[in-house]
């Protein structure tokens, strides 16, 4: 993976021609530097990505929800491609994030805990080295805007500014209160706790601004100025909902909707219904715009529901955030692309958050500083290829000791700090709640994952900074 990537990067010759033709056109005339760079070359398609946080794999109606109703999530599923084994690169959120916007998997530089919210800790977030997916787009003329949850870094140097996007609308931290009076503090360098990340000013940019909506209604209503606002230049929006993420709270518009549900699966089913209607929106405003077929839109969750905490649903697989088990790393994942990729249908092999970032590069020809992880999935949709893109799909967990290494259906499964080191492998293809550990069958098998998972697990680096749950147990 590391070569086809680097060959995109550094022997691209359509790039150098395009490039070449580009600048032999600004030469010959005096008008066209004015014109920039995206003007010249050919297509170049929008790109958004919806991200949610802490949803479960089973509560959008494309995986199966019954009593949660997400028409409008469920139309990029039914217009596009549904991914039935999509995985992120971590069951929590902040280096499932740095897997997706780094296109690799983030265990490579040190990034493998949630990090505490500390602004005047610079080694407390995305290392500068890593290119981010906005660094790489802005050098091919995309305008980037992330509107939501950031959780990459609380310090000035790692605000998404400063790190390749052109706007920013929401909060830094890893989750925030929904209700605008609750949203106190000023500013958000000066604060050193989680709840008090919680309660900030929604910042746009570098400044610090009153909202007065419900948050998942303000992000919504902000996806869709930005996309009125950016609708005739190649764009990449980032609408990271901190929903349906705790605190738990939802308005009566939403929560009417649910009569039937109860206690915390009601609230938490108005908060996604209220991302549902956003997402909705966004839709309809592509439409407006005409760009619809021209814009790439992925939909996903970060992690596995917190089932316990959130009343999220996983469905029929095992456990969920935190967890090296099924329902702690494969997420509801949809992508729709009209102008490439039929609707309609599933996509079975495993599929990671990183090929986001490896498939806009490679179609775009965006240069990346770094090799990454992430697979083009372009020609698997297309079906010009029939392989599975990841062979192996990984996850460690450093501090707990955990491997989780999927290849074809098996599921290889270690417990290093485990009394006995625990081993277990299971087949997903008949057993995709993990409930039956069949080691003693296919000793072959685990011996050749094992192998492989050392050998990954050498390539990559111990954590490099504390994280919230540092010190406990
Ligand atoms: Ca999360």
């Amino acid at each position: 993976m590391y070569d086809i990537s680097f060959k995109l990067v550094v022997l691209c010759p359509t790039c150098i021609i395009l490039g070449m033709t580009a600048l032999s056109l600004m030469l010959k005339t005096s008008a066209a530097s004015l014109i920039p760079l995206t003007a010249v070359t050919e297509d170049k398609p929008n790109l958004i990505v919806i991200i949610c946080d802490d949803l479960g794999y089973a509560d959008v109606g494309f995986n199966g929800s019954k009593d949660i109703p997400t028409p409008h999530i469920d139309s990029i599923a039914q217009e596009g491609v549904r991914f039935d084994s999509a995985y992120v690169t971590y069951s929590v959120s902040s280096p499932s994030r740095a897997g997706l916007m780094t296109g690799r998997y983030p265990q490579r530089f040190g990034y493998e805990r949630n990090p505490r919210y500390r602004p005047n800790q610079l080694e407390i977030g995305l290392p500068l080295t890593e290119m981010t997916l906005a660094e790489s787009l802005k050098k091919v003329g995309y305008h980037s805007g992330i509107i939501g949850k950031w959780h990459l870094g609380a310090h000035k140097k790692n605000h998404p500014c400063n790190r390749g996007f052109d706007e920013f609308f929401g909060h830094l931290g890893g989750g925030h209160m929904y209700l605008p009076e609750q949203l106190v503090h000023e500013d958000s360098y000066q604060i050193h706790t989680e709840s008090q990340s919680y309660r900030t000013l929604i910042m746009r940019g570098h400044e610090h601004v009153k909202t007065t909506r419900y948050l998942t209604d303000e992000f919504s209503h902000e996806a869709v100025e930005f996309v009125k606002r950016n609708a005739k230049s190649p764009f990449f929006l980032y609408l990271a909902y901190n929903a349906p993420h705790t605190p738990m709270q939802a308005t009566e518009k939403y929560l009417d909707r649910f009569p039937d549900l109860k206690g915390r699966r009601k609230t938490y089913a108005a908060m996604v219904s209220a991302v549902d209607d956003g997402v909705g929106a966004l839709l309809n405003e592509l439409d407006k715009q005409g760009i619809a077929e021209n814009t790439i839109i992925f939909f996903l969750s970060d992690n596995g529901g917190p089932e316990p905490h959130n009343s999220s649903d996983n469905g029929a697989l095992r456990d969920g955030k935190g967890s090296v088990y099924e329902g702690g790393f494969r997420i509801p994942f949809a992508m729709r692309w009209a102008k490439k990729v039929k609707g309609g249908w599933s996509y079975e092999h495993p599929i990671s958050s990183m090929d986001i970032f490896a498939t806009i590069a490679a179609y775009v020809q965006a240069p990346i500083s770094q090799p990454l992880d992430g697979v083009n999935l372009l020609p698997y949709l297309e079906e010009k290829k029939k392989d599975a893109p990841h062979p192996f799909i990984y996850l460690r967990q450093h501090d707990a000791g955990r491997y989780a290494l999927r290849h074809g259906n098996f599921k290889l499964l270690n417990f290093t700090k485990s009394k006995n080191k625990k081993v277990e492998l299971y087949d997903l293809s008949k057993d995709i709640s993990e409930s039956t550990n069949i080691i003693d069958k296919h000793s072959d098998i685990v011996e050749q994952m094992d192998k492989k998972r050392l050998e990954w697990d050498k390539q990559l680096i111990p954590p490099i900074f504390e994280g919230l749950n540092s010190g406990r147990k």
